[in-house]
C-alpha cells in the first residue's frame, strides 16, 4: 500500500477506469437475458471491488483552509491518501454516526466521485438482486 502513489501514476489514464467498462458489461448482462446470474454476480463483485479499492478518486479529507478538502489522488472510495491522518478518515466517518452525512456528501463531492459511488451502489444492488431473485420480483 505504501507504493500506491508510484503505481497509480505509472498506470494512470484509462487503465484505472476498467471498473466502468465492467459496469457497462454488467448493464448489458442485465438487458440480455442470456447472461445467467453467475455472470451478473461476477461482474457486480468486480465493479464493487473496483469502486471500493481501485477507483481513481480524490481524497477529500477535510483540510484547514480548503473548502473542497484534500485533493490528493486515492484508490477507491473508502480509503484516504498517503497522509496518515487521511488514510482512515472515511472509515472513521462511517463508524462515528454523526459524521456519516459528511461521509455521504464526500461521496458526491465531484463528478468522478459521483460516478464511482453510483457504480458501487449499482453493482451492490445488482449483486443483491442477482443473489436473491425474490427481492426484485
Ligand atoms: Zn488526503
Amino acid at each position: 500500500m505504501a507504493t500506491s502513489g508510484a503505481r497509480s501514476s505509472r498506470l494512470g489514464g484509462l487503465g484505472q477506469w476498467w471498473g466502468i467498462l465492467a459496469g457497462a458489461l454488467l448493464i448489458a448482462a442485465w438487458i440480455n437475458e442470456a447472461a445467467g446470474p453467475a455472470v451478473i454476480i461476477t461482474l457486480s463483485a468486480l465493479v464493487l471491488l473496483w469502486s471500493v479499492f481501485q477507483a481513481p478518486v480524490t481524497c477529500g479529507a477535510p483540510v484547514r483552509g480548503r473548502a473542497d478538502g484534500c485533493r490528493n489522488n486515492v484508490s477507491g472510495i473508502l480509503m484516504g491518501c498517503h497522509i496518515h491522518q487521511h488514510r482512515w478518515q472515511k472509515l472513521k466517518m462511517l463508524i462515528f454516526r454523526r459524521r456519516v452525512r459528511e461521509f455521504c456528501s464526500g461521496l458526491f463531492s465531484d463528478g468522478k466521485a459521483t460516478l464511482v459511488t453510483l457504480a458501487a451502489l449499482g453493482s451492490f444492488l445488482s449483486g443483491l438482486v442477482a443473489l436473491a431473485p425474490g427481492v426484485a420480483a
